[in-house]
């Protein structure tokens, strides 16, 4: 199983970077298996970062192999929809990117990818494009989100990829975080919604 991540795909989340960079196609980095918070554990702040932060974000399950998948046909290589934390050390990022270096362990690390309790039908939602998505930490609310802000949505995001890396049944794909993303501290507690039900319930130690 290979986790696939969009960088970028939410304009507000750009600006909030004081970048006004676009990009023209999807922003693609992966994360691998071992980085999966396995379920109920905390998430533990690693030692090398002084500041990782939250990006919640829509998954995508993948439910058969394929490659070169053409965008009028993406919609049959998934059945679910689910919601995760691409937890990212933020200061190691800026470092490895300052150097030109792959960012990859700012973002790839052990529990950096937080997958939700459970993926949902997508025949349970409307619209794909008209999901609603949120964050809080302790209580608050800090990032919400909605698939119609997405630069890059699914089916597009699903035949970009698939033009590079072969897409296997299992494999996983974060879609990119709205606005809102901040550090976490210990003791903190993240609770994340797909539309009106709690997926994420964590704690920071
Ligand atoms: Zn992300």
């Amino acid at each position: 199983m290979k986790i696939i991540c969009i960088g970028l795909n939410y304009v507000a989340h750009i600006k909030e970077f004081d970048r006004d960079y676009i990009p023209t196609e999807p922003v693609v980095f992966l994360k691998p298996d071992s980085a999966v918070l396995p379920k109920k554990n905390p998430f533990v702040i690693p030692v090398f970062s002084n500041r990782v932060e939250y990006e919640v974000e829509i998954l995508v399950k993948i439910n058969k192999v394929g490659k070169h998948i053409d965008e009028k046909f993406a919609h049959k290589y998934y059945d679910e929809i689910g919601l995760g934390i691409d937890f990212t050390a933020r200061d190691l990022q800026f470092e490895l990117k300052a150097k030109g270096q792959p960012w990859e362990k700012s973002k790839g690390f052990d529990g950096s990818a937080v997958i939700g309790e459970k993926f949902i039908s997508k025949d349970e939602f409307q619209d794909l494009n008209n999901i609603n998505f949120r964050l809080e930490k302790n209580g608050e609310e800090v990032q919400v989100g909605n698939t119609s802000l997405m630069i890059f949505k699914i089916d597009e995001i699903i035949t970009h990829i698939s033009k590079f890396y072969t897409l296997k049944k299992g494999d996983i794909i974060f879609t990119g975080t709205p606005s809102g993303v901040g550090p976490v501290a210990k003791d903190d507690v993240l609770k994340g919604y797909l539309e009106k039900e709690k997926l994420i319930d964590i704690k920071v130690k």
